[in-house]
């Protein structure tokens, strides 16, 4: 899979794919990540991408222009099966949506600054915009990050136990059970005994209850989906 991420702010993305799982995935060749300086688009010698907004207010917007141009040129090199833009109104991000975009091939991510983006480049390039949350963040580099992440993990081969991502929380609408590494008891606090019996069926039905009873009651709505 390949992502290209276009930003005002590249530097912000320097690190998040430079270390552990992702930084194996890319030395793999399983996830190959682009991240773009949006200046390269500007308008002027200035470096300039943004400008007022129409109707007053506070706050700049991200022009149409740079974006068009750096939209344009990327979809000449290759078919995108989506252009995503980061922003906090919109669908929040999920398990199923990560799923489903783990099984694509090129994403081109748009990350905002400022008020956002011109609503036209989101009417007229973006096919689909993901929130990370409602909160709202200054700039669209870290949910990008947390959406490259969020994927990059679900490719095949990416995690050493192939099956593990299939054990996290969310995966089968369910939160992850307990776990505990050694030692076996700690300052008097000890592991549940049926983890230490050595018996498969056992645990798997233990780790299955914990994970109901957590789900119940932490967020009681997975359950219903
Ligand atoms: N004025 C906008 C917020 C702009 S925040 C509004 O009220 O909706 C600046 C940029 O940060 C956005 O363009 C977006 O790319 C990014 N951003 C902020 N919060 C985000 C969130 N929760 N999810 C995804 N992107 C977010």
């Amino acid at each position: 899979m390949r992502i290209d991420i276009i930003t005002v702010l590249p530097e912000l993305l320097e690190s998040p794919f430079a270390h552990s799982i992702l930084k194996r995935a890319k030395e793999k060749k399983l996830l190959e990540i682009f991240v773009h300086p949006l200046r390269q688009w500007a308008i002027n010698e200035y470096g300039q991408i943004d400008d007022y907004q129409f109707g007053g207010g506070a706050g700049m917007v991200m022009m149409c222009e740079p974006l068009a141009n750096a939209i344009e040129f990327f979809r000449k090199e290759r078919k995108y099966d989506e252009i995503i833009y980061m922003t906090p109104d919109a669908e929040l991000l999920n398990q199923s949506m990560a799923n489903a975009l783990s099984l694509k091939e090129n994403l081109l991510i748009i990350s905002g600054h400022y008020k956002g983006i011109d609503e036209r480049i989101r009417r007229h390039f973006i096919t689909k915009e993901i929130s990370i949350g409602d909160y709202v963040l200054s700039g669209g580099e870290l949910p990008a990050a947390v959406l490259a992440d969020a994927i990059g993990r679900l490719l095949p081969g990416v995690l050493n136990d192939e099956t593990s991502a299939l054990f996290d929380s969310f995966q089968d609408n369910l939160l992850a059970p307990p776990v505990y590494t050694r030692p076996a008891e700690f300052r008097g606090w000890k592991v549940p005994d049926i983890l230490l019996s050595g018996d498969p069926a056992k645990i798997a039905d233990w780790r299955y209850e914990e994970s109901v009873k957590k789900t119940a009651e932490r967020r009681p709505g997975l359950l219903n989906d």
